[in-house]
């Protein structure tokens, strides 16, 4: 792959099937990865065990086959990566932008001078040093007094005071998994992903993740945030609303739905049209600017 590449990526968490709102995002960061000439990639992101469905890893990624959603190169597993996830962790430790933890969850509570729009913020009680007598469950990454922005790709400027409005953030939990913060930047960056596109629910990790990159120096992705599919009650789609299923038309009319879902004007016509046809329409016709703009 030459630098200006895109490589676009597909990050699934094999806790269920697809719902309507996973596809949306695979269809979106295949779109805007192929329209662009660059790879797709996909990674399961199944680090955290006690979370995973045994199966729900093969389904995820029969269903993408089906729907023609095809991949470049090899699925990434997290579950085989945690040596990455530990070098990357002591690098972090080297450099002084981690601490040891007591701190239990209840401990966290009680003492948050506030809480965050993620929970509660991290009183800083271990920042400076473990307390006397207690020992180490957690790493949190200490974070800074000012806030870190970007410019989504699609949706326009997005802040966020680290300290204030996060927190210093757990990297490494007390039962001694690696934090989703952590395993999703290591992964982009040494996968090479230049374009991060998911759901809008993941705005308010990105700076978080924005400062991993910078401490850790890897080059940034742009990151493009895509609107979430809502019930008509307005919660958010998840596998407990039906997971996708494949119809007549070999799942054309998904993808049709998810194009059109996300402010593309698709032709009526590819209603019925196979899953490759109504896919190499949105790879090659699709318009960023007519994504419906999350609110930042
Ligand atoms: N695995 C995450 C999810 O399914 C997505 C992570 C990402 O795209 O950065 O919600």
């Amino acid at each position: 792959t030459d630098a200006s590449q895109v490589v676009g990526r597909f990050a699934p968490s094999p806790t269920g099937a697809l719902h309507f709102g996973s596809l949306v995002t695979a269809v979106g960061s295949y779109c805007l990865a192929k329209s662009a000439g660059g790879l797709w990639l996909l990674r399961m992101e199944d680090l955290d065990g006690p979370r995973v469905v045994p199966g729900a890893a093969d389904e995820i990624l029969h269903t993408l086959e089906a729907l023609t959603l095809h991949w470049d190169g090899e699925v990434l597993y997290q579950s085989r990566r945690t040596a990455c996830y530990e070098a990357a962790l002591e690098r972090l430790r080297e450099d002084g932008h981690i601490f040891p933890c007591a701190c239990s969850r209840k401990e966290v509570l009680a003492s948050a001078p506030h809480r965050g729009e993620e929970g509660p913020i991290y009183a800083g009680t271990c920042r400076n040093g473990l307390p006397v007598g207690r020992e180490a469950r957690a790493w949190r990454m200490r974070v800074p007094h000012r806030s870190v922005g970007f410019c989504d790709c699609l949706s326009g400027e997005y802040r966020q005071c680290l300290a204030s409005e996060v927190g210093d953030f757990v990297l490494r939990r007390a039962d001694g998994l690696f934090a989703y913060q952590l395993a999703v930047v290591v992964d982009d960056a040494e996968s090479g992903v230049t374009q991060v596109v998911r759901g809008a629910d993941l705005l308010s990790s990105t700076p978080r993740q924005i400062y991993l990159h910078q401490c850790l120096g890897y080059p940034l992705p742009c990151y493009a945030h895509l609107p979430l599919v809502m019930t008509p009650d307005g919660e958010k789609v998840s596998k407990r609303h039906g997971t996708v299923s494949l119809d007549s038309s070999g799942g054309g009319r998904l993808i049709w739905k998810a194009l059109r879902f996300l402010g593309q004007a698709v032709p009526a016509e590819l209603l019925n049209a196979s899953p490759a046809e109504v896919l190499s329409w949105g790879a090659k016709y699709f318009d960023g600017t007519k994504v419906p703009k999350v609110q930042c």
